[in-house]
């Protein structure tokens, strides 16, 4: 029955009702965790034959010897692949180390300490803002504030974030610097941009150092028959009459192995000369054995689309097993809404207000470990503390149950204790 058309005496027999399941959960023990939107060990296993390339071929098709120094932008042949996918002209597409995360902060360290390709004046020396959709991603947030730079958050709309609340201060604040962005089936909410979302924040007026952090980290990873059609940022930028505002940033971190992958960085030809001169400090080049281990194994955009099929196979029956459990324990009580997503790592539970917190801690009593509540804001802020993420992909699928079955449960007594207070 709906909480809300409860009476106080109705609900407190729900409560009390609901402690008794909480107590049994409780009393089980278990050790679960649905924080880690990181690849199964079967996901993994997909990419096993990664550990046994490049064999002993060492030259990529165009005859350089990947063992030796050099070569700061990368594979070309490899920069081909991703640029297709990334939506990317390979000429203006680095491929570089194996964290995209990474990038962002040298991207951000580089700004700080020199300025950008568009102003001499070093961002460290002023005080700087960044603008931050939110629900977001944790890290992101977290090299920002590492850096005292203030966030300031943005709502999360269905098609991207609120891009007039966006183009409105941005306008009257030469101050943002910057906007944290993941494009395709974002984290935490799976939302996709639309286009004229995207056009919205290419064309809004800004200053002229202000920068798009596009982290298309899940550009196709899709959990539905092919991920969406990616945008040709960099080029609808340039024709919005601000080619130097977007920084593309990928990986394959969740395609081979998370920890052993290779990152890749788009932008303008000023940009990416901006960066490579500042990067060319920090490294004589990337790995290119790892670049050429991936070419040899994916050989085309299709190979990648091809293993991505695989993931899917492994990724959807999880995704649906999770929202089949919300549907099935929460949608009656009317306490809870969920994000239904097409691709990437996660699923985002919104709880009634001032219950988020309050779930998360009866669930890490009862064993089951939540991400932190507040995560998904700058600050680890939730104005409303109602955003809970959930990570499905690494449980197995015994455990993503019993989890699950055990989040609802604190679901519901948090809502009960939460509208009775
Ligand atoms: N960007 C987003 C949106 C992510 O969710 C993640 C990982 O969860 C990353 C980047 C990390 O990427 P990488 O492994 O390339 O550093």
């Amino acid at each position: 029955m709906n909480f809300h058309s409860m009476s106080a005496d109705q609900l407190r027999d729900t409560q009390a009702d609901l402690k008794k399941r909480y107590d049994e959960l409780a009393a089980l023990g278990l050790k679960l965790d649905l924080t880690r939107g990181k690849p199964a060990p079967e996901q993994l296993d997909l990419s096993n034959a990664l550990l046994s390339l490049p064999g002993d071929e060492y030259r990529d098709g165009k005859g350089t010897d990947t063992r030796n120094y050099g070569g700061l932008n990368g594979l070309p042949e490899l920069r081909e692949i991703f640029g297709e996918l990334l939506a990317v002209a390979p000429e203006n597409l680095i491929a570089f180390g194996n964290s995209s995360l990474e990038l962002m902060h040298d991207l951000t360290v580089f700004g700080l300490l020199h300025g950008t390709a568009d102003s001499d004046e070093p961002w460290g020396r002023q005080k700087i803002k960044f603008l931050c959709p939110s629900p977001g991603y944790d890290r992101h947030f977290a090299i920002t504030e590492s850096f005292g730079i203030e966030m300031i958050p943005v709502p999360m709309l269905p098609d991207g974030p609120d891009v007039r609340l966006c183009a409105e201060l941005v306008a009257n604040d030469p101050s943002i610097k910057g906007l944290w962005a993941v494009p395709t089936y974002s984290n935490p909410t799976g939302v996709t941009f639309s286009e004229a979302v995207t056009r919205g924040l290419l064309e809004m007026p800004a200053a002229p150092d202000f920068r798009i952090y596009w982290d298309n980290a899940y550009a196709v990873h899709t959990l539905v028959e092919a991920p969406p059609t990616p945008l040709r940022v960099l080029e609808m930028a340039a024709e919005a009459g601000h080619p130097n505002r977007v920084y593309v940033l990928g990986s394959t971190s969740k395609i081979t192995f998370a920890g052993g992958g290779v990152s890749f960085f788009g932008s303008s030809d000023e940009n990416l000369a901006w960066f490579s001169k500042y990067l060319g400090f920090k490294t004589i080049g990337p790995d290119k054995v790892n670049q050429l281990r991936h070419l040899k194994f994916f050989g085309d955009a299709d190979g990648v689309r091809a293993h991505m099929a695989r993931h899917r196979e492994i990724l959807a029956p999880k995704f649906k097993l999770v929202l089949e459990i919300l549907e099935d324990r929460l949608s009656e009580a009317k306490v809870a809404s969920w994000s239904e997503p097409e691709g990437g790592y996660f699923v985002s539970l919104d709880v009634v207000d001032g219950a988020a917190r309050r779930t998360i801690e009866l669930a890490k009593e009862a064993g089951i470990a939540l991400t932190g509540a507040g995560s998904a804001f700058p600050y680890k802020t939730d104005p409303h503390d109602r955003n809970i993420r959930l990570a499905p992909t690494f449980p197995n699928t015994d455990d993503l149950r019993a989890a699950m079955d055990g989040v609802a449960t604190c679901v519901l007594l948090a809502s009960a204790e939460t509208l009775l207070a």
